[in-house]
C-alpha cells in the first residue's frame, strides 16, 4: 500500500483546531501537543538505516530503495 504523503502543514493545523475548539486547551498548550505528536508521526515516517534516515515518501513504494540520488539505502526500515 502507497502511503500518501505526509503532510504536516495539514495534520498541524487539524490537532490545533481539535484541541481548541472541543478540547478547550488554549492555544499555547494546543502548540505543544501538536507538535510532539507531529515528532512522533515523523519519527515512524522515518528510514532506520544508518546513513539514509529519508521519509517514507523518499522510499520506493514506501519499501524499497531510497530516491535520494547520494543515499545507498535498498530497504525501507523502520
Ligand atoms: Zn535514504
Ligand atoms: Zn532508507
Amino acid at each position: 500500500m502507497i502511503e500518501k504523503y505526509f503532510d504536516v502543514d495539514r495534520l498541524y493545523g487539524r490537532i490545533l483546531r481539535y484541541y481548541v475548539a472541543k478540547k478547550h486547551y488554549s492555544k499555547e498548550e494546543a502548540n505543544a501537543i501538536a507538535q510532539k505528536i507531529i515528532q512522533k508521526e515523523r519519527n515512524k515516517r522515518i528510514c532506520k538505516n544508518t546513513g539514509c534516515k529519508h521519509l517514507l515518501n523518499d522510499h520506493i513504494r514506501n519499501h524499497d530503495s531510497c530516491l535520494v540520488e547520494s543515499c545507498m539505502c535498498e530497504k525501507f526500515t523502520r
